[in-house]
Order: C-alpha cells, then structure tokens, then sequence
C-alpha cells in the first residue's frame, strides 16, 4: 500500500491538531505554525479562527481513539457532515489532481475542518478502517497515522516504545 503524499495532507493536519490540542500548549502561534507546516494556503488565523479550529480538533480525537471499524466510520462521517462541502479534483500549484471538500475561497477554519474530513475518510478507507490510533503508552496517548509497511504500530514513537518496553521489562522482574 501506498500513501499519496497529496492525500495525506488532512490526515497529518489532524494528527497535529490532536495532538497541539491535548499538549497543553495550545497557543495562536503554535497553530499558525502547525497550518503553515502542513502547507495549508491563506493560513492566517484571524479573530474566532484559532478558537473554532481548537473545537474542531477536540472532535478529531475520537477517530484516533475508536475501538471498532464501525465506531471509526461513525466518527469520520459525523465530520463529513459537518465539515466537508462540494468534492472537486484540483491541480493547484503544479500538484497532481487531488481531491478538495471545500471551496478554494471558504476561510481557513472551514478548510481546515474539510481538510481533516476528508483526509480522514479517504486514509480510513485506503487503511481498511485501520492504521489510526493513539499511543500505547499510557503516559503519551499522543495520535498517529501509521503508514509504516505492516501497519503494526502501536506507539507515536520510537521513544515511547522504549519507555514502554523498559517499564514491563521491570514489572516483570519487580
Ligand atoms: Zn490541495
Ligand atoms: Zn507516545
């Protein structure tokens, strides 16, 4: 399986925006920052933008935290609903055609929300409802999108991994 990286622009959003969202530090900023990472044009967050995009990203969460296939289509299709419009093919800037959920003029909180819906459904679908989760790590439960070859993964990182293999390591031995 691949992973078109012009398809995986919402999904990797979401994954930043869950994780600003429960890091605490959830800051204009660091938002500003995050959507211009992720390459969203016409970034700029103005007046109730940054407050809209955090509710929308606390909605983003559960996709990353259902149990059950069934549960994580209810939740990819509770944001369809509420935050992807009109679906068009687009080439902008030189890209190949991709698929967009919101009209190219609509404000940035709204193309967010529609970036996200629609990168979340198209991974969960091209994933088989899997590949989206938090991590193991009680301590972390950071979101990830997992696009590794086998689709194992079961941490955010390499590091939490550790931290978790060195803290059964010593239950088991204690
Ligand atoms: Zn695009
Ligand atoms: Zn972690």
């Amino acid at each position: 399986m691949k992973f078109e990286h012009d398809n995986m622009v919402g999904v990797r959003l979401a994954v930043s925006l869950v994780n600003l969202e429960a890091s605490g530090s959830w800051r204009a900023e660091a938002l500003q920052q995050v959507l211009e990472r992720h390459a969203i044009r016409r970034a700029r967050v103005t007046g109730s933008a940054g407050e809209e995009i955090r509710e929308w990203s606390r909605r983003l969460r559960p996709v990353f935290e259902a149990v059950s296939q069934d549960e994580r289509c209810e939740t990819v299709n509770a944001l369809l609903a509420d935050g992807a419009g009109r679906v068009y093919l687009t080439t902008h800037d030189g890209l190949r055609p991709h698929l967009h959920f919101a009209p190219d003029g609509k404000d940035v909180q709204s193309r967010v929300r529609a970036v996200t819906a629609g990168g979340l459904a198209i991974f969960a679908m091209e994933a088989e409802g899997r590949r989206l989760g938090v991590c193991a790590l009680d301590s972390c439960r950071k979101a990830f999108a997992d696009t590794s070859r086998n689709g194992r993964r079961a941490y955010c990182g390499a590091r939490c991994a550790n931290t978790d293999a060195v803290r059964r390591h010593r239950m088991k031995q204690g």
